[in-house]
């Protein structure tokens, strides 16, 4: 289904683009919020579930940037949304209606910085809001926003961030979004691989994975992934936080290019990437990053699941 319904003219259109296991529900929320939103995506299935979910497709980001004010991107990261920018940039100025792009991928700090200044030249303002919070923080409306940009960008951004995230943190000039989006995930993935590491060794000294995790939980050792990630995906068995690993690796990547550029070894990003790249090659490129514990569990012959997990799975 292409775009049939024209929007009233003067009417501000949102559009989304990259509409996958973030892109999607967030376009839901703005619709439900009142704004005229379309969306595009390359993928045909993708634009599928977002016709199901009642949310109007372009057949191309040129159409998309002529009828939306505001283009938000859900974007795998610089890769995509730098040419993606460069196709709404080549909408003639006069027939374009964006001039006010918000990435909210995790994108790289250094090239949004250098879009920005580009994309300034063609009169179009680009503020950088990574997220924080996954699929059901998506669905819920209860993302962390950290913002990159001027003060103006923000509060024209803000009414329609309000209904996706439950914190917005200004955090600095355009590209400090995405440098704290990086650094975040880089202290995701190190606490989400020494978690499995410890409750792995914890196993195998006789201790049931689902009582150390529940220890760590109201001890010091406590984190996002004793939290949320170990009891909800792994010991759980449902793997299911619609993060990919492969998007992991990107961000890990991110900010070990980050610390590099900052002139800084940064040993223990450069540790956690190298166990990431070693550990993500024994799985599938679009496994789910929580399944990064597969390995580890298949060389020490355990499986790091609660006895009440409903996925019973043969240790090996
Ligand atoms: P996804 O792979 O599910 O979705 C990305 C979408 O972009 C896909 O539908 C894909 O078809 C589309 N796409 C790719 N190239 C395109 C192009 N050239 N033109 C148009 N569409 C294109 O990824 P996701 O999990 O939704 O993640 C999106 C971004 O959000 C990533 O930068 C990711 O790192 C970040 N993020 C994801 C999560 C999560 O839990 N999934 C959490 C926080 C941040």
């Amino acid at each position: 289904m292409s775009d049939q319904n024209q929007p009233e003219p003067g009417a501000s259109v949102i559009g989304v683009i990259g509409l996958g296991n973030m892109g999607l529900p967030m376009a839901t929320r703005l619709r439900a919020a009142g704004y005229d939103v379309r969306g595009y995506d390359r993928d045909d299935s993708a634009c599928a579930a977002a016709h199901a979910a009642g949310i109007a497709t372009t057949e191309s980001i040129a159409a998309l940037a002529r009828l939306a004010s505001t283009i938000v991107m859900l974007l795998p990261g610089s890769h995509v949304v730098d040419p993606v920018a460069a196709e709404i940039v080549r909408v003639p100025r006069a027939e374009r209606a964006c001039d006010f792009v918000i990435d909210m991928s995790s994108s790289s700090p250094g090239r949004t910085r250098a879009l920005g200044a580009s994309l300034a030249e063609s009169g179009i303002t680009l503020m950088d809001a990574p997220v924080s919070g996954g699929v059901t923080g998506a669905r819920a409306g209860t993302l962390t926003i950290m913002v990159g940009g001027d003060d103006a960008a923000l509060e024209r951004a803000r009414p329609l961030l309000e209904h996706l995230g439950a914190r917005v943190i200004h955090v600095g000039a355009t590209g400090a979004g995405h440098a704290a989006k990086a650094l975040n995930n880089l202290l995701s993935a190190t606490h989400l691989l020494a978690t499995n590491e410890a409750l792995i060794v914890g196993a195998r000294f006789g201790i049931e994975p689902e009582v150390l995790n529940a220890a760590i939980n109201v001890s010091s050792g406590r984190s996002g992934s004793t939290d949320n990630k170990m009891p909800r995906f792994v010991l759980s068995g449902a793997f299911d936080s619609g993060f990919s690993s492969a998007l992991l690796a990107k961000d890990i990547g991110i900010a070990t290019n980050l610390a590099n550029e900052m002139g800084m070894d940064a040993p223990i990003g450069r540790a956690v990437e190298e166990w990431w790249v070693r550990l993500a090659a024994q799985i599938e490129p679009d496994a789910d990053h929580t399944e990064i514990i597969r390995p580890l569990e298949a060389d020490n012959g355990v499986h790091i699941r609660a006895r009440s997990s409903a996925v019973a799975e043969p240790t090996s």
